[in-house]
């Protein structure tokens, strides 16, 4: 029996648990539909708890729209944008069990890129690191390693490319069908860590550098830290960012020099830049 020759109240009921099952909720109940307890959480299986409502300072329920998970939201927006996963292909097997050290000066190195990744969720205050040093010393491998800890952990991560954040912003002044130059700075700066690499002297005209230090500047705002990898020296890289910014990213993170000799001219197995 179909419900169409169902009796109306029968097929009305039958439709209600319908809805209530498309949506995740309980059935043949209104609990779930009509709450009494503020702020409200789901549970994201991949990122935890997150908040569907909030109450404001006059006590007036706010429903959280969209009611997702913004953790997931963020990931979405980001593959779009990029179509691509968070670790670039090349790097996606690295981690810090398969990282050789060779020379005692990457010990504390390793140790301080381990710390960060292990205490990232209680590193309120948006720390970053910027890891200096000649191609082929592995920054991208620990870089990485952190990443996939991060991940593991539930945490949104990005590892990309000065290059790669500045084409994006220049697509949206190309395009007038795609997201807006505001959304893909957002997208950049809503991510729990963001990995810029190849941060260098040139990086193209004023306009696109303002759009990625509005990028790195409304992430310290939100004291979401940034890991820099260049392979200028201390003062090659304040002189890419600006005496400004380069300030506040070493004021607010932990520099770290990587001068043993590369992994490369040696045959070793370290990928990276
Ligand atoms: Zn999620």
């Amino acid at each position: 029996m179909n419900a169409r020759t169902l009796p109306h109240g029968r097929a009305l009921e039958g439709l209600a648990d319908e809805i209530l099952r498309r949506h995740g909720l309980p059935q043949s109940s209104n609990v779930a539909l009509l709450p009494d307890r503020h702020p409200q959480y789901r549970q994201c299986e991949r990122h935890g708890r997150y908040q569907t409502s909030r109450i404001d300072a006059d006590g007036t329920v706010r429903y959280i729209m969209p009611a997702d998970c913004s953790r997931c939201r963020t990931e979405r927006q980001l593959e779009t944008l990029l179509d691509r996963a968070a670790i670039p292909q090349r790097y996606q097997h690295c981690d810090f069990d398969d990282y050789r050290i060779m020379h005692p000066a990457q010990r504390a190195v390793v140790d301080v890129c381990r710390r960060f990744a292990t205490e990232f969720a209680i590193n309120r205050d948006g720390r970053g690191l910027i890891l200096l040093g000649p191609p082929g010393t592995g920054k991208n491998h620990l870089a990485a390693a952190i990443a996939r800890v991060l991940l593991a952990q539930g945490h949104t991560v990005l590892q990309t490319t000065v290059w790669e954040v500045i084409d994006r912003i220049r697509e949206t002044w190309r395009r007038e069908d795609g997201p807006s130059e505001r959304a893909v700075i957002e997208a950049f700066a809503a991510v729990d860590l963001l990995i810029l690499d190849e941060i260098g002297k040139q990086h193209g005209s004023e306009s696109e550098r303002l759009s990625l230090f509005a990028v790195l500047d409304s992430r310290y705002r939100d004291c979401r830290p940034t890991i820099l990898l260049s392979n200028e020296t201390r003062n090659g890289l304040e002189s890419a960012l600006g005496a400004a910014s380069f300030d506040r990213l070493c004021h607010h993170g932990i520099l770290l020099q990587c001068l043993w000799p590369s992994y490369r001219r040696q045959g070793g197995q370290i990928h990276g830049a």
